[in-house]
């Protein structure tokens, strides 16, 4: 593997840019009078979030087994992705590399930043065709790949992920939104070895918590320091970081969460294998399935009759829709509807 400097990755204008640093920051207070960020002295909700977040990264740093320095939380993974595209791509100058089909969010943060975005098409099984990885990171040169495994909306893990850190010449994004439905050893545990790696983990899915919005990324400390330097100030809420806080500290809960997900998601494949208009049913290491259909619009469109909002993929993964499990009855609709299709 390449010697990686960091720095030579880095935007020459973020490298100069000096983060926004609150005075509370970096100092403990015995009975502060905060007279500092025109706050009002009044309401419940009346004092700025700690920037830091500093709290909820000292948990995490014993949950994961890092360091609090190699933390980052974002509003959402989303804003994580974001500042990451903001300190490596170039305007304009840059690519970031992506799967498709993938997230979509990743060439929608390069297209707002004005990055070329480079689609690395999976083979039939949706797996990476090592040598055509190779190939088109040889001739684009991103900066980013997002590697998103396991990946939506196809939901399979990719094989040999360290593969692709290693021959890649640029930030590897590993987005492990869905990696706690998987069972599959998380990267985090790679951090060490490769300079060059993120990764991405929410509290969105297994943890049942999409409406704090709250994401992570974990690296080295140095690639930490420039998402903090370009994120805005306070950019996750007071109410998220308590309610989250909170949360890590009942591992019971996100464990019943994950079990009762697993258990949906095995019930509703076997009733999904006895409907007559179902083509394929795709392996998923996720919490949804991508399923081919006999006729894809008419589906569609008797799901939504019955007010079962599901995610046409289709022309793109042609005949495919992307169905996340829900509660048993929400499943037992969604079969009855489908049965009678
Ligand atoms: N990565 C992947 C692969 C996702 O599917 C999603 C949400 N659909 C996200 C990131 C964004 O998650 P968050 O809610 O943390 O912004």
């Amino acid at each position: 593997m390449k010697e990686f400097n960091i720095k030579d990755l880095v935007r020459k204008n973020i490298q100069e840019l000096q983060p926004y640093v609150s005075f509370r920051d970096n100092n403990t207070f015995k009975n502060p009078v905060f007279l500092d960020a025109n706050e009002s002295a009044f309401g419940e909700l009346n004092r700025y979030p700690d920037s830091t977040q500093k709290e909820l990264k000292e948990k995490l740093a014993v949950l994961k087994d890092v360091s609090a320095k190699q933390i980052a939380v974002g509003n959402g993974s989303d804003e994580l992705i974001d500042l990451i595209v903001k300190v490596f791509c170039e305007p304009k100058n840059d690519a970031i590399l992506m799967m498709n089909p993938s997230f979509a969010m990743y060439g929608f943060y390069a297209s707002v930043n004005e990055n070329k975005v480079v689609k690395l098409n999976l083979n039939e099984n949706f797996g990476i065709d090592k040598e055509k990885f190779l190939k088109i990171s040889n001739e684009e040169k991103p900066k980013v790949f997002f590697l998103c495994s396991p990946n939506n909306p196809t939901g399979n893990s990719i094989e040999d992920i360290e593969f692709y850190i290693q021959n890649f010449e640029g930030i590897v994004v590993v987005d492990e939104a869905y990696i706690e439905f998987s069972g599959k050893k998380s990267c985090i545990e790679l951090l060490e070895k490769f300079p060059n790696l993120i990764v991405l983990q929410t509290f969105s899915k297994a943890w049942g918590m999409a409406g704090a919005r709250v994401g992570i990324a974990y690296a080295s400390e140095e690639i930490i320091q420039l998402t903090n330097t370009v994120k805005s100030p306070y950019n996750v809420n007071s109410l998220s970081l308590n309610k989250i806080s909170e949360l890590i500290s009942n591992k019971e809960f996100v464990k019943y969460n994950i079990e009762n997900t697993l258990n949906e998601i095995s019930w509703l494949r076997n009733k999904l294998e006895t409907i007559n208009c179902i083509k394929k049913v795709f392996p998923s290491d996720a919490n949804f399935f991508l399923i081919q259909f006999e006729n894809v619009d008419k589906v569609y469109r008797k799901l939504l009759e019955n007010e079962i909002l599901t995610s046409k993929r289709s022309p793109q993964i042609p005949d495919c829709i992307r169905i996340n499990v829900g509660k048993r009855e929400e499943n037992n609709k969604l079969i009855n509807v489908l049965k009678s299709i």
